[in-house]
């Protein structure tokens, strides 16, 4: 068994030095339903079959479009084209700009990719746009500030006058948004476009035979949505560790359509694995309150409180001992929790919901961060190169929030994370410690729950019908 692919592929995922980011930046902004990150990802995977398949972007990087014919039809890019279904304001008569078909001087939009290393000035540079007109691009509202973080791999639609002046543009933020900045006298207004977006349910379904990624690229299931699958059943499978030939998965997921075409993946909705006999099974839920999560069909929450551990992908140097040689002190001492090696400045993530109680030096520790998880639960990171901005003793933190990066202070001779878990004030070893799960759907909304779960528990039992019919 070859789970090194998955490794591989996961590792990517892990926060990297900006330059390495690019990619897992880009697949995390498709979370939000980026087409150019679904594009991206296409492309970077081998070809998916069936109702995930996609062409790749096409090679051209720059190409005028003409109004108001679809152009950009099937790139699942937000076309810029007059018939497109963005509600447009009364544009006040002042510019007969993009969004006025027929006119006879409307202008034409130019796509620009944005390359690495590329600010906005830099980009219209090429195009012969002045640093005035930038800034006053930049500066025409609240949501033009998107305009100074672009990502390489985005586009930029520009759309000139007759006498060459930039009579407006437009940035996709995803499927459903358009940042649009449009002539407005004598500077420019700033404004988002939304796109009516119809959601759509599709599945997938494979069976393991080396790794999880390949089983799920011959599925037809995104990078994205591979990793979302792992992150939903991570709780109580260990991908790396766990998995067997003959594993099997299910998921229903949405797919998002614009005028009847493709341009991005929603969520997962629901989704089952089968491990080594064993099935799980999960449900997306959004209780009236706003809070989204992923039950089982019973309402349990698949989360554990705590995560079972602080830093990714990592090895570890030293377990949880009651005896042990102490590699500074040279004296036998117990060790009361887990060293997990990692480089330095590795960030180091809360485990669970909680309030930072400590955060400061303290003896052997080094830079210390204290947690207090309810009325019994403490955990403990240590030997921090530094601390997370603004953190301080009585702030709240989140589960996964990252709290400080991995360093030698204190008694360590050499960088790595020392974690410890208490529970009512005892040291616990937090490899094998029970976690306790995360709160269930509250009690008030498991009518609301039941029902608007129960037709997708009923399509993962259609859909294990039809795998184990197509089996057989
Ligand atoms: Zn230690």
């Amino acid at each position: 068994m070859d789970y090194t692919r998955f490794f591989n592929r996961d590792c990517k995922h892990l926060p990297q030095p900006r330059a390495r980011r690019a990619i897992p930046r880009r697949a995390a902004a498709a979370g939000a339903g980026l087409a150019v990150a679904a594009a991206a990802l296409a492309a970077l995977l081998a070809p998916p079959s069936g109702e995930a398949s996609r062409e790749p972007p096409p090679a051209v990087v720059e190409h005028p479009l003409a109004l108001p014919a679809r152009a950009d039809a099937g790139s699942g890019m937000p076309a810029p084209a007059g018939g497109d279904p963005v509600r447009e304001e009364a544009a006040g008569g002042a510019v007969a700009g993009p969004g006025a078909p027929g006119t006879a001087a409307a202008p034409r939009w130019r796509t620009l990719t944005v390359r690495r290393g590329d600010s906005l000035a830099r980009l219209l540079a090429r195009e012969g746009v002045g640093p005035r007109t930038v800034h006053a691009l930049v500066t025409s509202g609240r949501e033009a500030r998107r305009l100074r973080r672009l990502r390489p791999g985005e586009r930029i639609l520009l759309a000139r006058d007759g006498d060459g002046a930039v009579a407006a543009l437009r940035y996709p933020l995803g499927p459903e948004r358009t940042l649009e900045v449009r002539r407005a006298g004598d500077g420019y207004r700033a404004r988002i476009l939304q796109h009516p977006l119809e959601h759509r349910q599709a599945h997938a379904a494979g069976v393991i035979e080396d790794s999880l990624f390949t089983a799920a690229q011959r599925a037809g299931l995104s990078d994205r949505l591979t990793m979302a699958l792992a992150g939903i059943f991570g709780w109580d499978i260990d991908f790396a560790l766990d998995l067997r030939p003959g594993d099997r998965f299910r998921v229903i997921y949405e797919v998002l359509y614009r005028d009847g075409e493709r341009v991005g993946e929603g969520e997962i909705l629901a989704a089952e694995f089968v491990n080594r006999g064993r099935v799980y099974r999960a449900v997306r839920y959004t209780d009236p309150e706003g809070r989204t999560g992923y039950y089982t069909p019973e309402g349990r929450s698949v989360r554990r409180a705590f995560l079972r551990t602080p830093v990714a992908f990592t090895r570890i140097s030293s377990r949880f001992r009651l005896r042990r040689r102490h590699p500074v002190l040279n004296r036998i001492r117990a060790h009361r929790g887990v060293d997990y090696a990692a480089p330095r400045g590795t960030p180091v993530k809360a485990t669970g919901d909680g309030k930072v109680i400590f955060r400061g030096r303290k003896g052997g520790y080094g830079k210390v961060v204290m947690i207090r998880h309810g009325a019994r639960y403490v955990t403990v990171y240590a030997h921090l190169s530094r601390f997370a901005r603004g953190l301080r003793a009585g702030r709240r933190v989140r589960q996964g929030q990252v709290i400080g990066y991995v360093g030698a202070t204190g008694l360590a001779t050499g960088p790595h994370l020392h974690y410890e878990f208490r529970v009512d004030g005892v040291h616990r070893n937090p490899l094998t410690v029970r976690l306790p799960a995360a709160r269930p759907v509250p009690a008030r909304y498991r009518e609301d729950f039941r029902r608007r779960t129960a037709p997708l528990v009923a399509a993962l039992d259609t859909l294990r019908r039809v795998q184990i019919a197509r089996r057989d």
